[in-house]
């Protein structure tokens, strides 16, 4: 098939409506918006547009659901969980087509989102038959305190477009294990991806009014008549920090339970001990996957003064060489930022360090268009002034900065309101620990470049955010606990 046969056809297969109670349906004014490929700028399709009427009709869906689904057999959750793996994985090329198409990354990435997605399922499923309470005898004896773990109810997920299926799945499978409904709004860059999940979903056999998807370009008036309706009990963001910030004074409204996955600044440290052809492989994983545009991305690299030459060498060359194109093509590796807003704040990102007094090594220039690309990057010298070292670069942009001693490296990864995680390189056990210990992030990459798990509880401190998806705990954010005491003093 032809590059433009594979588009019509990834298309033509997706829905594009709002799913609303198990129904696809247009949205109530009849209004849709635009998908465009950020490789192209070309349009790809119209998406049915939410309003705050169609939001309202979700969450009507979602709440009589509700008392049926918590009560279904754990078993019952864990066999549909287990279907949407199989399906995701017998489906994965589809949707990774539909992944490359509306977001941007290479095939060969959009695939592995697809399985990073599915083991969510997977893990879930397992998760959905231990969802454990406690019995134990109270302190003066005359008691017993029983507690149970319930479905918290209603949810509002959030999504952003960097990771749009896996994101979602990372929130629908602890939810769908808890029992709990959900209303999911998908980003408005990249729906389509979290609409073919929804229809997936349905296939697996997720009863009507489960999930519920309304993809809007009013994101905040759309969402707003949920904050102030008593039957949504849960709102679920992963985003910036700043929206993640208006969320939360939203939900202070009903005292909503929150899950914020929110930004990051992730410091990336070479220590002068590390292995530094392992410590080169970690980098390019940890800034070139997802295109950059990751919260996990590392955006600081601290290199210990002994070994930058060799580290910034090698880095330069391996970034540097990586085929930069369009996604569907064969063979990229690295396709275009998300629209013209990131490339060009990408750019500024760039052009404000060399101002500073920072030396481009390699890349350092935008392409003309079509399509938002910016050529993998590294610059050294980069003082701590510069705004990339503060901000989110959410770019395939890696700054390079020289330290000396652990005190002065450990202050400086640590200097940002951000804490989502951290990379470590170091071959002493000692260090290895203390550092960890020390530094200010919900997780370390010790010796590695990446850190998402199924099984491991993801999430940041700080301003990145509140709470943990994934992991033995994952599944606590969708649940209340209830405590019952109980009289035991005879007669
Ligand atoms: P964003 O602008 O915060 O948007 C995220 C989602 O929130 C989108 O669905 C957006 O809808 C929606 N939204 C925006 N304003 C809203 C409002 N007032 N009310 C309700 N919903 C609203 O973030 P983004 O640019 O999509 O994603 C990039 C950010 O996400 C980065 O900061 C990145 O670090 C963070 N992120 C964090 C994690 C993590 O796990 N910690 C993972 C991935 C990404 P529209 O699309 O309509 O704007």
């Amino acid at each position: 098939m032809s590059t433009s046969d594979v588009v019509r056809s990834a298309i033509a297969g997706v829905r594009r409506e709002l799913f609303v109670g198990g129904t696809w349906r247009e949205a109530a004014s009849g209004r849709t918006f635009a998908v465009e490929d950020p490789a192209t700028g070309i349009h790809l399709c119209e998406v049915a547009d939410a309003s705050p009427d169609d939001a309202v009709a979700a969450l009507d869906a979602a709440a009589s659901a509700q008392p049926s689904w918590a009560e279904t057999a754990p078993h019952e959750r864990a066999e549909i969980l287990r279907r949407a793996r199989e399906l995701l994985a017998d489906r994965s090329d589809t949707l990774a087509t539909l992944i490359t198409l509306e977001m941007g990354k290479s095939l060969a990435e959009s695939r592995r989102e697809v399985a990073y997605g599915a083991d969510y399922f997977r893990w879930f499923s397992e998760e959905a038959v231990r969802i454990t309470g406690e019995w134990k005898i109270n302190g003066a004896g005359d008691g017993r305190i029983l507690t149970m773990r319930q479905p918290v109810g209603a949810c509002l997920l959030i999504t952003p477009w960097n990771v749009p299926l896996a994101l979602p799945a990372r929130k629908i499978a602890p939810a769908i294990a808890a029992g709990c409904t959900m209303i999911l709004k998908p980003a408005s860059l990249t729906p389509l991806s979290a609409l073919a999940l929804a229809d997936t979903l349905a296939d697996a056999g997720l009863p009507d009014g489960v999930i519920n998807v309304i993809p809007t370009s009013t994101s905040g008036a759309t969402t707003q008549p949920l904050f102030h309706d008593p039957r949504l009990r849960k709102v679920s963001f992963t985003g910036s920090t700043g929206v993640g910030k208006v969320l939360i004074e939203n939900a202070a409204a009903n005292v909503l339970r929150t899950s914020m996955e929110l930004g990051g600044n992730a410091p990336f440290i070479v220590c002068a001990d590390a292995d530094i052809d392992a410590a080169v492989r970690g980098a390019v994983t940890a800034k070139m996957r997802n295109l950059g545009e990751a919260c996990i991305a590392a955006n600081r690299f601290l290199v210990h003064a002994d070994v930058a030459e060799e580290f910034t060498e090698k880095l330069a060359a391996q970034i540097g060489s990586m085929i930069v194109g369009r996604g569907l093509d064969p063979g990229v590796e690295v396709g275009p930022l998300i629209d013209a807003a990131a490339r060009d704040k990408v750019a500024a990102l760039v052009n404000d360090a060399v101002h500073a007094g920072a030396r481009v090594v390699v890349g350092g220039t935008a392409p003309a268009g079509p399509g938002y690309f910016y050529p993998p990057t590294v610059l050294t010298d980069v003082p701590p002034s510069a705004r990339l070292c503060h901000e989110e670069i959410f770019g395939p942009v890696a700054p390079i900065a020289i330290f000396s001693t652990d005190a002065e490296m450990i202050r400086a990864a640590n200097d940002t309101e951000f804490g989502l995680v951290s990379y470590l390189f170091t071959r002493d056990l000692g260090r290895a620990v203390w550092l960890s210990e020390r530094l200010e992030s919900g997780m370390v990459g010790l010796n590695r470049g990446y850190v998402s798990d199924a099984g491991a509880p993801f999430g940041g401190i700080k301003q990145s955010g509140l709470g943990r998806e994934g992991g033995s705990i994952g599944i606590d954010e969708y649940l209340n606990v209830k405590y019952v005491a109980l009289d035991v003093t005879p007669g």
